[in-house]
């Protein structure tokens, strides 16, 4: 196949062949835009190239070498002509955007001898000269594997010792001088050819770069992508003072605001304003000084987002007055930026309603969600930089990724503060609350990496000098940040403050009401929350939840003096003893059980029959033991030895579920009272409860029969008391595999059925919920399964149990209600199963309800 295609060959549908940079590149030299000329070697190619054991297909060379003698005519320049030289860049570019995390190589082309014809030809040696030094420190970086801090530390020294700070004082000796420093460093081929055709090799490699490889894990792409190589003929920014590079978005990416926005550097190459070295000038600043530049560059952002229907970030670069496009895709934003992109589009007429809802992500939605510094409290604002991504957060400072690492593996809240970041600081980033750094724009790596993940982050915070080797950052005013000092960031504003900062819970806006109500019109399964008290039901119904999935009666009683009397229930010696406990556990459940079905009024509410894993609720170690003797009133042997008795080998299989209930009948009496005691009391209040009342971990329609049994004359017995009359179903929980596989039975002596896929994932696994964390981690990355299970549900084997459970349970009883209140409920990926199985709902943490209204409608759009 053909592996090498000009610019003039592609376009913006052919991201998986020729990567996102490329495609996006084809499109807009097709626009007409003025676009650097040049060709892209395609992600087939790399994977060939992976495959034969990293070695370069044979007629490659050659195949590239037409395309570019192509472009040399184009340019009207020659690659590796002293003369008339032409240089190119060598840029990396997946089929989905992995912004900074593979390499790229800039100026390639160039030698002793083409440098000083380059500086001749352009009479301006200090531009040369200074392309030059780049080359060969990017050259050595990307391809040699020679860190590239060594080349910045040889510039440093360098300026230290002639009484220079900026690159900008630096004249065309002083960077020749640096070239021959960097000689001694880096021993780089002379021949371009030799130099282009390791440097697309490197391309190819940097695709498996540590960097790179935690950024696809953490995004799930698959890596088996690869990456393409863009070829492209160089423009030059650091030609002068009228020249300068820029990175642009069409709208305001933090904030979403209908504003073009811009950063950009004067005589500066692009690297420098991606990496942050320089903190860049508001692109207004380019207006004041090149306004016909900046009207092309205002020109071409509107024509692109028009294009392309959605919010752009562009890169350019300006040589001589002269403006250059040299890349432009979808733009990362925050979540609130999302969603408010998403319906002023609507509103503009550039997308519709669902087009709006797919532009959305789980991410972004959780930045509604998150909490933000309260501005009332703020107090001891340090130092300000730029918010470069929103969210208040607080946490020790620490100066490195692995220290952040480090100290967020013990609990506790980190601020990572840096000069700036780099990709290598992924791990740390990840892991913190927040991330402050002394350098760099809103479009630094920092900035972007942050904005992506959800973190606060403040950016180009520049009266902050942070010495990370010395592990300290001290702020003009002489403030001294030392490690383990705790600060709080409100990415918001920018601002830095001393202490930990009260925060306000998360805000809705109008634009995520209307996004939310877009979502419940186009989605099929409905959405309600796994909730047990009166606070988080109200929250999941303002949330939007239509129901409680799951009630875990357990978890009633989790509260100190609870759950001395469960402890005391489950270590009863008699009857009469529990039924003790039992009395007083019914009023509590009651009591509480009324509160749901209030706040969840006229909405279904599913209660879970008990369901106490014993090892969650007998005492742990002697101390404990004491305690609850004494809560108890029995001899701390007695404890000792009825918690020997019932201790067991493997309690999540032990005695537990349904198992109580056939064993302990008067433990179902009680919470059926309890329920449908508390649903006649809602009803004399005016409500009107629905209480569906679920068993749990069945294996079989022998025992759903048995409890159905013992509910429907506790029900019974309530109401004709009571002389009320209340509607309720009795369902069953699918969690163990065999109830899967005969569910046609149990479909019969049940109203509705609720996947347990925490439990099915245990059972079909045979991975304990408790230990997972163990070997789970070594699975992930030794690559053995994909995806933790118990994140995302496993569609190939428990799914498959689902498909069996659902289609059969349904032949057998049509239209039963269907839903699922495991963990995956609130996981969009499985979401989008639970809607292609069919299921009537799905259900998870009160928090989670938005993601899934809108997943939800992201499965059906
Ligand atoms: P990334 O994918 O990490 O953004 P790029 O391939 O876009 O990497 O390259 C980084 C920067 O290098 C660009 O932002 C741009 O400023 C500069 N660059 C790339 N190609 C060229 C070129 N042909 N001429 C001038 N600058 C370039
Ligand atoms: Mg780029
Ligand atoms: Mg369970």
């Amino acid at each position: 196949a053909k592996r090498v295609y000009l610019f003039s060959e592609g376009n913006r549908d052919e991201r998986e062949l020729l990567g996102g940079k490329g495609a996006n590149l084809c499109e807009m030299t097709a626009l007409g835009l003025p676009v650097p000329f040049g060709f892209i070697i395609t992600t087939d190619t790399c994977r060939e190239y992976f495959q034969a054991g990293n070695k370069f297909p044979g007629l490659l060379e050659q195949e590239y070498r037409v395309a570019l003698d192509l472009v040399e005519k184009k340019m009207g320049a020659r690659f590796g002509d002293p003369e008339n030289p032409l240089l190119f860049s060598v840029r990396s570019g997946a089929p989905v955007s992995m912004p900074g995390m593979m390499d790229t190589i800039l100026n390639l082309g160039l030698n002793d001898e083409i440098a000083a014809g380059l500086a001749q030809k352009t009479d301006n040696p200090r531009f040369a000269y200074d392309s030059y030094r780049r080359f060969i420190a990017m050259f050595a970086d990307v391809v040699l594997g020679i860190p590239g801090e060594k080349f910045e530390h040889e510039i440093e020294k360098y300026k230290a010792a002639h009484g220079k700070t900026l690159d900008v004082e630096m004249s065309a000796e002083d960077w020749q001088a640096i070239i021959e420093i960097y000689k001694t460093i880096a021993n780089f081929p002379e021949d371009p050819f030799v130099q282009l055709k390791m440097a697309v090799e490197a391309v190819f490699k940097s695709w498996h770069t540590p960097r790179a490889n935690i950024y696809r894990e953490m995004n799930n792409i698959p890596d088996s992508m690869g990456t393409a190589v863009c070829v492209q003929a160089m423009v030059f920014g650091n030609f002068g003072d009228d020249s300068g590079s820029g990175v642009a978005f069409t709208r305001n990416p933090s904030t979403g605001e209908h504003a073009f926005f811009g950063e950009f550097l004067f005589n500066a190459a692009g690297e420098d304003v991606v990496a942050g070295i320089r903190t860049p000038l508001p692109v207004a600043a380019l207006e004041e000084r090149q306004p016909e530049v900046y009207a092309e560059l205002y020109k071409t952002q509107a024509l692109l987002e028009k294009h392309y229907r959605d919010m752009q970030d562009l890169e350019f670069t300006v040589q001589e007055g002269r403006f250059y496009m040299l890349q432009t895709r979808s733009g990362k934003r925050t979540g609130r930026a999302a969603v408010k992109i998403a319906v002023d589009m609507v509103g503009e007429g550039l997308i519709n309603e669902r087009e709006a809802l797919m532009r959305v992500s789980p991410e972004h939605v959780e930045a509604f969600l998150h909490p933000t510094v309260d501005p009332e409290a703020k107090t001891d604002i340090i130092a300000t930089g730029l918010p470069a991504s929103p969210g208040g957060a607080t946490g020790e400072v620490v100066f490195s990724a692995d220290e952040a690492e480090q100290v967020a593996s013990t609990g506790r809240s980190v601020v990572l503060v840096r000069r700036e970041t780099t990709p290598e600081d992924i791990h740390g980033m990840k892991v913190a609350a927040g991330v402050l750094t002394e350098l760099g724009g809103m479009t630094s790596h920092a900035a972007v990496v942050a904005r992506g993940m959800g973190v606060c982050a403040i950016t180009g915070c520049g009266s902050l000098h942070v010495d990370t080797a010395a592990g300290v950052a001290s702020t003009h005013d002489g403030v001294t940040l030392k490690r383990g000092d705790v600060i709080t960031l409100d990415g918001t504003t920018g601002d830095v403050m001393l202490g930990d900062i009260p925060k306000i819970a998360a805000s809705s806006s109008d634009d995520f009401q209307t996004l939310l109500s877009w979502a419940d019109k186009h989605r099929k399964l409905k959405v309600r929350a796994n909730a047990e008290t009166p606070e988080d039901a109200a929250r999941a119904r303002e949330l939007g939840a239509e129901g409680i999935g799951l009630c875990r009666t357990e978890h009633m009683f989790f509260e100190a003096e609870r759950i001395e009397k469960i402890r005391g229930m489950i270590l009863s010696e008699s009857n009469e003893e529990r039924q003790q406990y039992l009395d007083q556990l019914l009023e509590f459940q009651r009591a509480d059980i009324l509160e749901l079905f209030k706040v969840m009024d006229g909405l279904p509410v599913t209660i879970r029959l008990l369901d106490p894993p014993l090892h969650e609720f007998l005492p742990h170690g002697e101390e404990d033991m004491q305690e609850l003797a004494k809560a108890i009133g029995k001899p701390v042997e007695t404890v000792r030895e009825i918690t020997e008795n019932l201790s067991e080998v493997n309690p999540m299989l032990g005695f537990r579920g349904c198992r109580l209930s056939i064993v302990h009948p008067e433990i179902t009496e009680m919470q059926v009272k309890a329920i449908m005691g508390a649903a006649v009391e809602a009803v004399k209040q005016g409500f009107k409860p629905k209480p569906e009342i679920m068993i749990p971990l069945v294996i079989n329609v022998r025992e759903i029969r048995m409890i159905t049994e013992i509910i429907d004359r506790g029900v019974q017995q309530v109401l004709r008391e009571a002389g009320v009359s209340v509607p309720y179903r009795v369902g069953t929980m699918m969690e163990t595999p065999r109830a899967t596989l005969g569910a046609d039975r149990l479909a019969k002596a049940v109203e509705f059925m609720s996947f347990g896929t925490n439990d099915l994932t245990q059972m079909t696994y045979g991975f304990s919920r408790d230990d997972a964390g163990k070997f789970i981690p070594s699975y992930l990355d030794k690559k053995l399964i994909d995806v933790d299970p118990f994140v995302s549900l496993d569609q190939r084997a428990v799914g498959r149990l689902m498909e069996i459970a659902v289609n059969e349970s349904r032949a057998a009883k049509k239209g039963i209600k269907y839903g699922i209140c495991g963990e995956h409920g609130g996981d969009p990926r499985s979401i989008r199963f639970c809607h292609k199985l069919g299921l009537d709902y799905v259900s998870c943490s009160p928090f989670r309800v938005p993601i899934a209204r809108i997943a939800a409608a992201q499965a059906h759009v």
